[in-house]
């Protein structure tokens, strides 16, 4: 390597003019252009055409020469961004120069491409960075089937032989700091990633898309050059390299590699090896140049072109290998899809505009595990919001469960199959007599609907009693029925079959905490309706507030409500499974049984599944002669998935887990609401919990724009909290059930700081 470096060619520009005129035809003004081991020549045409003379090292092969044309004219036909070959007055592709001082060198012509080095171009926006990742990816994709006998060479700059060179270089390297680290670095690569490296893909590789050969305009990566380096190595050297000098002096070395990671998978994804070797080759990638460049300095102390990436080197080299691997191949694994700005701006364009997206700074959600969820830079956040993920964001067992049936056979209830059967034995089994008959549906607001229908089959009525700040779905007869839609913006007021009563809250409500009573004198209201068809409440309104029922309140309503000949609803589509730590349905703690039950969100676990349960006699009057039939409803997929997550909820105690950490959160939420006077209310039960807050505890005059506030700030510090209640200003708190003590001990700390 020494001599291809000092023996690099030195024509006079005139040289080469002249040289372009006679082998090319080419007449043009000369400038130099840099480069380490070859020389390039600008020639500007009269027209202002631009073409560049590249003049070989005398060392050169020229096989090697052969196969950078064939590389270049195999990938103009995938791609715009590398130069094309111009071919000699003779026809050849490759012309011969013999230098003044007697020096035979191979010449080349190719057509310039527009643009300046990346690597002057002073700030990269992470969209550009994306775009570098896809431009290498589309490099690579138009390299692919490539091959040429000369790129399977022994060549200093393949990352597959890198390790070897940076052990052999490594006591070159001046600085003793700087040799320290890369010995260190090298030693880790070795005995981590080498074996991985061995596993990965291999393919014809450009091998040099450093900053210097990538070119820039008008904020996107235009053309890649130099196809100098080419070798058959790692299929990801490319991706690789590019990081490698894309992270050199950046803030966030990380977050640039994932933005140039994101964009090359837009194109090609990778593997897990190649995510899980991304790290490994980045940093073999610096330490080689850093022990090229020690012995290219030695060759040659005055040239600063060898030296140009050392600084950022000895910059970024160290804070690189300081990272986790295991970190960077997580938010590398991530790195997948469109960024969050396109992501946002694609929402905005092509979904409808009243679904809304949480929090100021959207979160990108990319993986989920457990209480945790994962952006698309890798960052974590405690999800202490999500009610559906009961078990935990994507319990490895419930999708097990479900790719199992799903590769077997997933289909309806016209046929026999097991699951069914199954599924709604086991789901009755953890409810109290007489609740004996299901019916599976595929959501809370159609398991809502399917609730109605059966109290109009059985009562023949209309009727309906609700709660008020109430909702119990999206459809049309649902938005009917909760006050939350149609006394909120864009409702249109109750219909006149529609009753709501005063909602038992008994903090902010009529009837107070203190009053032993309070309970049945909320359940009074529920007189004034006559021949009602159902009453319908949540057992613990969440919507409303995260709010706990007095006692006595359902035992009450409900016997007003029977004795009237109306049936009554419980719809534990948010408290069910334990979720309230005490019971394992909300509506046991009120110490009633309900004749019909409303399943939905954490039964499927994020499937979706919604069910019915409720008596023989109610079942018997909704089979009338009509069919029920709900297609997805009740399929061996959505079973499967129903039997796992009850599996799991039982057998890993969730109940009981959600009873002594809600217990402990439920304190220090208490005692923080002791030092901080925003919070006027704390309440809720096992993981069902609600933070109210009030600008004037004696008022209570609620703190909405501060409550949204806290919840913006709490998901700057990663913890996922979402407000609701009529006046938006109760915080809640309902995370999936495998939430710990440290995660209460996170959240209370933050929000400590956020109240602060
Ligand atoms: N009932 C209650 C109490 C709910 O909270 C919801 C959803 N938030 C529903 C019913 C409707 O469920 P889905 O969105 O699955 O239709």
């Amino acid at each position: 390597m020494d001599d291809l470096v000092s023996r690099a060619p030195a024509l006079g520009l005139d040289e080469a003019a002249a040289c372009a005129r006679e082998a090319f035809g080419i007449s043009g003004d000369p400038s130099l252009l840099p480069s380490e081991r070859d020389q390039n020549i600008l020639l500007r045409t009269q027209t202002g055409t631009r073409f560049v003379l590249k003049i070989a090292n005398p060392m050169e092969d020229r096989a090697i020469l052969d196969a950078q044309n064939a590389a270049l004219a195999y990938v103009a036909r995938g791609t715009a961004l590398c130069p094309r070959i111009v071919k000699a007055i003779d026809g050849s592709d490759i012309a011969e120069v013999v230098s003044s001082s007697g020096i035979r060198h191979f010449v080349r012509m190719l057509t310039w491409v527009a643009g300046v080095p990346m690597g002057s171009v002073s700030s990269h926006s992470p969209e550009l960075l994306e775009d570098l990742g896809r431009k290498i990816a589309e490099l690579d994709a138009a390299l692919d089937g490539f091959d040429h006998p000369a790129i399977h060479r022994d060549f200093y700059w393949d990352l597959a032989k890198g390790l070897d060179i940076v052990r052999e270089l490594t006591p070159l390297v001046a600085d003793p700091g700087m040799r320290a680290l890369v010995a260190r670095v090298a030693d880790k690569i070795d005995f981590r990633d080498a074996p991985g490296f061995a596993a990965l893909r291999r393919a014809a590789v450009h091998n040099d898309p450093n900053d210097y050969n990538v070119l820039v305009s008008d904020h996107r990566i235009t053309g890649i050059l130099d196809f100098g380096d080419i070798v058959h190595s790692y299929a990801i050297a490319d991706l690789a390299i590019a990081v490698a000098y894309a992270v050199l002096g950046k803030d966030d070395p990380l977050a640039a590699a994932v933005s140039v990671t994101r964009g090359y998978q837009a194109v090609r994804p990778l593997d897990d090896d190649e995510i899980e070797s991304l790290l490994g080759l980045v940093l073999l990638r610096l330490c080689t140049s850093v022990c090229v460049a020690a012995r290219q300095q030695q060759q040659r102390p005055d040239d600063v072109y060898l030296s140009v990436s050392q600084g950022p080197i000895a910059q970024t080299l160290p804070v690189l290998a300081a990272l986790d691997p295991a970190a960077v191949a997580e938010s590398l694994r991530s790195a997948r899809g469109r960024s969050w700005e396109a992501t946002l701006a694609a929402r905005r364009r092509v979904v409808g505009p009243n679904l809304s997206v949480a929090y100021r700074h959207p979160v990108k959600v990319v993986r989920g595990s457990m209480q945790y969820l994962y952006d698309h830079t890798g960052r974590r956040y405690l999800d202490a919001y999500n009610n559906v993920p009961h078990v935990g964001h994507s319990h490895p067992r419930v999708v097990q469960a479900a790719v199992d049936q799903m590769l077997l056979v997933n289909t309806n209830t016209r046929y026999l199959h097991d699951g069914l059967s199954t599924f709604a034995e086991r789901l009755t089994d953890t409810l109290p007599h007489p609740l004996r008959v299901c019916y599976f549906v595929n959501s809370g607001s159609e398991a809502n609907e399917l609730a109605l229908r059966l109290a109009h089959a059985y009562t023949h009525r209309r009727d309906v009693i609700v709660l008020d700040a109430a909702y119990h779905g999206n459809t049309t007869t649902l938005i009917d029925i909760s006050p939350y839609k149609f006394n909120g913006p864009g409702g249109e007021g109750a219909p006149p079959w529609v009753h709501v009563l005063p909602l038992p809250d008994t903090y902010r409500g009529k009837h107070k905490r203190d009053d032993p009573r309070a309970g049945e004198k909320y359940a009074e209201f529920a007189r004034q309706v006559r021949n009602p068809s159902a009453f319908i409440a949540e057992s613990a309104p969440s919507v409303g507030g995260q709010i706990m029922l007095p006692d006595k309140y359902l035992a009450s309503v409900y016997a007003i409500v029977r004795a009237a000949g109306g049936v009554c609803i419980a719809d534990e589509v948010q408290t069910a499974y334990g979720r309230t730590g005490t019971h394992f349905y909300a509506f046991e703690s009120q110490d009633v049984i309900p004749d019909i039950v409303v399943l939905g969100k954490p039964i499927g676990n994020g499937y979706p599944l919604g069910a019915v349960v409720t008596t023989t006699e109610i079942a018997a009057a909704f089979d009338n002669g009509m069919e029920f039939f709900s297609t997805f409803g009740g399929s061996t997929v959505s079973c499967a998935v129903g039997l796992a997550v009850l599996d799991v909820v039982q057998e890993e105690r969730l109940q009981d887990h959600a009873a002594s950490v809600g217990a402990s959160l439920l304190e220090a939420l208490r005692q923080l609401a002791a030092q901080r006077p925003l919070i006027g209310d704390v309440r809720g039960s096992g993981l069902f919990l609600g933070v109210e807050l009030v600008k004037d505890r004696v008022t209570l005059e609620p703190a909405a724009a501060e409550a949204s506030d806290v919840v913006n700030r709490m998901r700057e510090r990663g913890i996922l909290l979402g407000t609701d209640g009529p006046f938006a200003n109760v915080l809640k708190i309902r995370p999936p059930m495998p939430f710990t003590l440290e995660d209460a001990d996170q959240l209370v700390a933050a929000l400590d700081e956020v109240l602060a």
